[in-house]
């Protein structure tokens, strides 16, 4: 009888699902997952959750559900908070877990660059949670400024400013310029959202620039089509709830979105385990520590150079294959055979502007507009986790491509309200401690 190897794994993003699936039902594997949510998220499409195309349920499943056909996997809910190498174990919120093999996959999650005090004005774009806060600012400041007699204020309510000419950013920016260009144009008496503002600003030279010039000075042209203000090569110096300054510049605006910067999510380590740029944590060549060879991190959380020494992107297809890969390692060592090397294979890269138009770079082919979008909502819809959400994702796309329409433009308010004694609405007195609500389903 082989001898039960204890495999921990913390986090249920790309990287700890691929390498939970890759372990799933192997024998001689005891596989525990812990993920603070229950469910996994598919990021990529986190910003249609925020700009009101797709509900929460369309991009997230239950981890349970996901990994139930598994017999020797085990789902907790809970949160990790420190490593002890030494003992071969990991402190969490529910209790202290032991490992023979441990792999960290917490992902990443945003850096203001020692401004975190601009994080309540200016929220990031990383849980499902900041999706439905920034959907709720949005919808909130077209509400306001319908009800807005003063000009200045309404002005300031439909001035929307965007930090970031990342993917991210563009996707964020692309998609707010048509939400008050088209979605929203006729929905209003007081106001004209189509008069609204959307600025992006990015501190380099020009947006997207992990992208050939060609490419992102084709997707800023789509984006200022879409009405979008494109603002290069300036900083940011502050944030507050009613504006943004860049320099002497300063913007009235009551929405601002943070897509600028991230930085490696984590857990408390001892000094010795090494940390490269925005805190990842350097690995191997096979993803463990140089220290701890029982301990890999991967996808967001690890710095991993590759043969030519350039570190790897944060992206999904980075994470899954490290993750498919760490199963792999695992599944060879029990075996007694001796590890590899990851080598990233590079499929490309996309970015989508607004509801039709994309840009892509496979490397061998790169275009844009409609048929590069096409390509971009294809691979989406096939990277989505789960039958149901695929079909659901795809009729919503078909039903907004055809109409302009959105869907899950709800405002779900922050706080929420609990009838008290004598059957009077107030306020829950803990309700600021509490997340925002998420819808179920489809509104
Ligand atoms: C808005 C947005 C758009 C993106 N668009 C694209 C795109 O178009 N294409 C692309 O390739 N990539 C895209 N990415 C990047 C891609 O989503 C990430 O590279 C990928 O999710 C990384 O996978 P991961 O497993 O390392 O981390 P994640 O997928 O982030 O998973 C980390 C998991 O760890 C959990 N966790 C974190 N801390 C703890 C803790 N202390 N204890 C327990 N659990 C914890 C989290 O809940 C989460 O489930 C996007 C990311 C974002 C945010």
């Amino acid at each position: 009888m082989p001898v039960l190897k204890k495999v921990l794994i913390i986090g249920g993003g790309f990287v700890g699902l691929n390498a939970a699936k890759g372990l799933g039902n192997v024998k001689g594997v005891d596989v525990t997952l812990i993920d603070r949510n229950n469910y996994h998220l598919f990021q990529p499409l986190l910003y249609q959750v925020a700009m009101a195309a797709l509900s929460s349920a369309e991009i997230a499943v239950p981890l349970r559900s996901l990994l139930s056909r598994y017999k020797n996997i085990r789902i907790l809910q809970g949160e990790a908070l420190s490593l002890d190498p030494e003992k071969k174990s990991v402190t969490t919120d529910i209790g202290r877990f032991d490992y023979d093999i441990l792999i960290i996959a917490c992902g990443s999650r945003h850096t203001y660059f020692g401004n975190e005090k601009w994080e309540p004005h200016a929220p990031g774009l990383k849980t499902l949670e900041q999706a439905t806060e920034i959907r709720r600012r949005v919808l909130s400041a077209f509400e306001r400024a319908e009800a807005e007699a003063d000009a200045d204020k309404m002005t300031r309510h439909l001035t929307f400013v965007v930090v970031g000419g990342g993917p991210t950013g563009v996707e964020i920016a692309g998609a707010l310029g048509e939400l008050s260009r088209f979605t929203l144009a006729k929905d209003f008496k007081a106001i004209d959202p189509t008069l609204s503002r959307v600025i992006l600003i990015e501190a380099g030279p020009r947006i997207l620039p992990s992208f050939s010039k060609k490419l992102s000075q084709k997707a800023a042209r789509d984006l200022e089509k879409l009405g979008v203000e494109i603002w290069t090569s300036r900083r940011v110096t502050d944030i507050t709830p009613s504006s943004i300054e860049l320099g002497e510049e300063r913007i009235l605006a009551s929405t601002v979105i943070w897509a600028a910067g991230v930085q490696a999510s984590g857990i408390e380590m001892p000094d010795q385990i090494q940390t490269g740029p925005q805190k990842k944590i350097v690995v191997e060549k096979d993803l463990s520590l140089k220290t701890h060879p029982d301990i890999f991190v991967a996808g967001d959380q690890a710095h991993f150079s590759d043969d030519s020494g350039i570190p790897l992107p944060g992206l999904a297809p980075v994470a899954q294959q490290q993750g498919e890969f760490l199963a792999r390692l695992i599944k060879r060592e029990i075996k007694g055979k001796p590890r590899e090397s990851f080598h990233y294979k590079n499929r490309g890269q996309l970015a989508t502007i607004g509801r039709s138009r994309a840009i892509l770079d496979f490397g061998w082919i790169k275009c844009s507009g409609f048929i590069a979008w096409l390509l971009w909502a294809v691979i989406h819809i096939y990277f989505i986790i789960g039958f149901q959400n695929r079909m659901v994702v795809m009729l919503r796309w078909a039903s907004s491509y055809l109409s302009f329409r959105k869907g899950a433009r709800l405002v779900v308010n922050k706080t929420w309200r609990f009838y008290g004694k004598g059957n009077q609405l107030s306020e829950n007195p803990d309700s600021r401690s509490l997340k925002p609500e998420i819808e179920g389903g489809s509104p």
